[in-house]
């Protein structure tokens, strides 16, 4: 029984709805000067933007918000603030996902507030429109029911904290020892998606590295609840 709705994203699939965002944007006979991507999800899509709507000027703009995978924790904030100026400038502020709103809404007031462009026009590929505090002005796809995308840059990290939550989960019923073929078949069942051998494998590494796994025997791994530190 799936527990977290998520969509495994492939690369072909977001170099597609970039396409068709960069689309949208030309139809609207609206050229931005220059695309300021929201880091780090808006990396990717920004520059794929940039590509198909021919633009060479490219910045970004770090927000933190959301913390592990699927789970929101602290309130957004610009991490590094500078100064630029955009007077005169159209600018394209781009984000994979808008999901409550809050990083582009932090985003959009720190551009106009402090590097002042013409012109502000958001674009993302998803719009979860039931939750979102704010619509972009471009978007391809209008999300209905919330569900966690599984974008391709975000999989060794989505991985390590499904494990991680999946391993802290099973810890209230008592389980603390897994190999990592019972920890791969949890996942699949818990998420419905398969991220490959290769992820299964960073991801593990990455928990014994931190110490939140210890080896315990031939393939066993024990959890070490009293190590898990929020990020
Ligand atoms: P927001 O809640 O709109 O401020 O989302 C902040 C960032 O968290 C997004 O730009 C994504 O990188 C990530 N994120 C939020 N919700 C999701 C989701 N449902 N699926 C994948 N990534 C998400």
């Amino acid at each position: 029984m799936v527990k977290v709705k998520t969509k495994l994203v492939s690369w072909d699939e977001v170099v597609e709805w970039c396409r068709l965002l960069a689309l949208k944007v030309e139809e609207d006979s609206w050229r931005p000067d220059l695309v300021v991507a929201v880091a780090r999800g808006g990396y990717v899509p920004a520059r794929l933007i940039c590509d198909f709507l021919d633009i060479h000027d490219l910045v970004s703009l770090q927000i933190l918000h959301w913390g592990k995978a699927a789970e929101i924790t602290a309130e957004a904030h610009v991490k590094y603030p500078y100064t630029l100026n955009l007077s005169g400038k159209k600018i394209l502020l781009v984000d994979d996902i808008i999901d409550t709103g809050d990083s582009v809404i932090i985003a959009k007031k720190f551009i106009t507030e402090n590097w002042k462009p013409a012109e502000l026009k958001v674009a993302a590929m998803q719009w979860i429109s039931p939750v979102a505090k704010i619509k972009p002005d471009y978007f391809v796809e209008d999300v209905k029911d919330w569900i966690w995308y599984q974008y391709p840059w975000t999989r060794a990290e989505d991985t390590t904290n499904f494990f991680e939550k999946i391993l802290d989960e099973k810890a209230k019923e008592g389980k603390n020892e897994w190999s990592l073929e019972e920890l791969i078949g949890e996942f699949k069942a818990w998420y419905g998606i398969d991220v490959g051998e290769k992820y299964y494998s960073l991801a593990l590494k990455r928990l014994l590295d931190s110490g939140l796994l210890t080896e315990a025997g031939e393939n066993i791994y024990r959890y070490m609840k009293e190590k898990r530190v929020s990020k």
